[in-house]
């Protein structure tokens, strides 16, 4: 594969340049050849002329255009407002479709079904191209949509712009059509030896925690953690909304989680309500960063990317840009960006307005990024090329930034008081649990359980509520015949089953009195229902055998509290209740 590319100021030297453009692709068929058209210039004249002079000098060729606010010429930013590239495959089965639709007439659904069904069935298809006009600023549905193409077809692509940045007026055109707004051009390129790698490149690095999108709607971001988004921006950053609104936020966008990756947003507007108005969609209830760029650090990603690419050992690369990245660097210095890769193939490509790239199966909306293409032609019995005779950089000794430094400073500290934070709330739930509990038996203990009679018997109302009361019998004699450990195990035995049917029953808790007294409050519960509770412990708790005591018995009272009686009297009587069972003998159920 091969890439050649003219640039020309005046519509006048179309003709010369293409001409020239010819002599560099040589005769070879022109089916197995792409033309990719940018014009700077919104007069369609102008590029109608530019149409004849391809259809004159290469007849059978396909070609792509769009306008642009700039486009890039052998790895840099072309000086001239029109440029014409030509990629020549060599493969024999090398093939390009170019398709274009007006998005006017047919629906988005419509008109991608057509595209998928294309795909699908022409199996040599790999990888599909599109300048599309940006109609809305959220093309989710276009994004969606191209889920339906098989999920081995690379596909990427960028929104065709203009020079004055207005996002309403922009075209396409194509070897299928004149140029038109609404609409997208799609180029099919594939053949049994084209190798396509993709990927996306921002250098944007993360800032800060990770913060809750409260509120948003399409592409407008209302509400982060609960105050207004723009409020993000002044708290953290102490960026006003004032005329440098739109190029300090270039510095420091958003980062969202959209389809697994992280994406950047960046705002094209701030409402008076402090409401964003997003170069695309952001989801409510997801999470949200700021991001920040720093040229040292942008730059840095950018070589890892190509140090990474070499090794792909492309023969072109195709480049979709973000236009935010050229405001971002100045036009004297994006070039640095994408010369970088015209050291490993010759790089062309153009300034976008959002960037389309298919990443784990579906299709995202991109900010600020570079959309990358590495293609190469791997053909059978021809020699393997080539040492591109530039040496590899040194990427093991990585320079890092002031900024990037303070960076990871915020970040690390975050992280480590986030990790603080979540000790010391588990420690406080902990404590509080503590603070309830008895120790040895995990039950309730005295106070909390007093506290919850008091809540139930608290005001006029005077809802059912019923109190057991257990004591073990002559629970001494364990102690002095085998020792507190056998005696320390019948209480945790007893505590066991009272917990088991606390949590069987609504509302109900089970706390340990004293020693081996406990006591269950059951609200909601009248008398007979708190009575077979009761019998159902004790018949439970006699039957256990343990190692040393055998079988062991409890006596328990049951009592209902009376209209409107305070929790002081509720417990005196059901400690009664409890004395009586003992004095009739142990091991009963006694209710008063
Ligand atoms: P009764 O049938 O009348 O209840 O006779 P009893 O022997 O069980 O008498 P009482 O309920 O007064 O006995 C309480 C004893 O429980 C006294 C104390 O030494 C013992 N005790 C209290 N707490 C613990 C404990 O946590 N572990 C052990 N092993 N013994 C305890
Ligand atoms: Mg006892
Ligand atoms: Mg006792």
């Amino acid at each position: 594969m091969k890439q050649y590319q003219v640039s020309f100021r005046d519509v006048a030297a179309a003709g010369n340049s293409i001409h020239e453009l010819k002599q560099m692709a040589g005769n070879g068929p022109e089916d197995k050849m792409l033309l990719q058209v940018f014009s700077g210039s919104m007069d369609r004249d102008a590029v109608d002329h530019i149409a004849d002079e391809l259809r004159k000098e290469f007849p059978e060729a396909c070609y792509v255009g769009c306008s642009t606010c700039g486009s890039i010429l052998h790895g840099d930013l072309c000086p001239d407002p029109y440029e014409v590239t030509c990629t020549v495959f060599e493969s024999p089965s090398a093939k390009v479709e170019v398709k274009q639709y007006h998005m006017g007439r047919e629906n988005v659904d419509n008109v991608i079904r057509e595209v998928a069904q294309f795909a699908n069935e022409n199996l040599w298809v790999k990888m599909i191209f599109l300048y599309t006009t940006v109609w809305e600023s959220s093309m989710s549905s276009l994004c969606s949509e191209l889920d339906h193409v098989r999920q081995d077809v690379s596909i990427l692509g960028g929104g065709a712009f203009n020079e004055a940045l207005n996002s309403s007026s922009s075209f396409v055109f194509s070897s299928g059509e004149k140029a038109a707004d609404h609409s997208i051009v799609f180029a099919f390129v594939g053949g049994d030896d084209l190798v396509v790698n993709t990927r996306y490149i921002s250098g944007w690095k993360p800032l800060g925690k990770a913060m809750e999108i409260t509120k948003a709607e399409g592409n407008i971001l209302r509400e982060i953690e609960g105050i207004s988004a723009f409020d993000t921006y002044r708290r953290y950053l102490r960026i006003e909304n004032d005329d440098n609104f739109l190029f300090n936020t270039l510095e420091f966008p958003y980062l969202i989680n959209s389809h697994g990756i992280e994406i950047l947003r960046h705002p094209q507007q701030c409402l008076k309500d402090g409401s964003l108005v997003m170069a695309s969609d952001v989801e409510t209830a997801g999470k949200i960063r700021l991001a920040y760029g720093d040229p040292v650090t942008i730059m840095e990603y950018i070589f890892q990317n190509v140090h990474d690419i070499r090794r792909e050992e492309p023969d072109v690369i195709m480049i979709f840009s973000c236009a935010g990245r050229k405001a971002f660097w100045g036009d004297s210095e994006i070039g640095k960006e994408t010369s970088a890769f015209e050291k490993i193939a010759p790089s062309s490509g153009f300034y976008t307005l959002s960037e389309f790239l298919r990443t784990n199966d579906h299709v995202n909306q991109h900010n600020l990024t570079l959309v990358i293409a590495s293609l190469k032609e791997m053909i059978p019995g021809r020699e393997e090329k080539k040492d591109s005779g530039v040496k590899e950089e040194d990427t093991t000794s990585r320079r890092y930034s002031t900024v990037e430094r303070l960076a990871n400073f915020i970040e690390e500290a975050t992280r480590e008081l986030e990790t603080a934070n979540s000790q010391l709330s588990d420690m406080n739930v902990k404590l509080s649990n503590m603070a309830i509990t008895d120790g040895m038996t995990q039950l309730y203990n005295r106070t909390e359980i007093q506290r919850r009679i008091t809540l139930y018997t608290e005001g006029a109302l005077s809802r059912p509520l019923s109190l057991v009361m257990l004591d073990i019998d002559d629970f001494k004699k364990i102690n002095d015949t085998y020792g507190h450990k056998e005696g320390d195990s019948v209480i945790c035995a007893l505590s066991d089953l009272l917990k088991k049917h606390a949590a069987g029953i609504r509302g109900a808790s089970a706390g340990r009195w004293g020693g081996e007294e406990f006591m269950i409050v059951l609200p909601e519960t009248g008398d007979a229902e708190a009575l077979a509770v009761a019998e159902q412990i004790r018949k439970e708790f006699e039957a256990i055998s343990f190692p040393l005591a055998g079988h062991k018995t409890v006596s328990l009272g049951v009592t209902k509290r009376k209209d409107q009686e305070d929790g002081d009297s509720l417990v005196q009587r059901v400690d009664r209740a409890l004395y009586g069972a003992k004095y009739a003998g142990k091991n009963r159920s006694v209710l008063l």
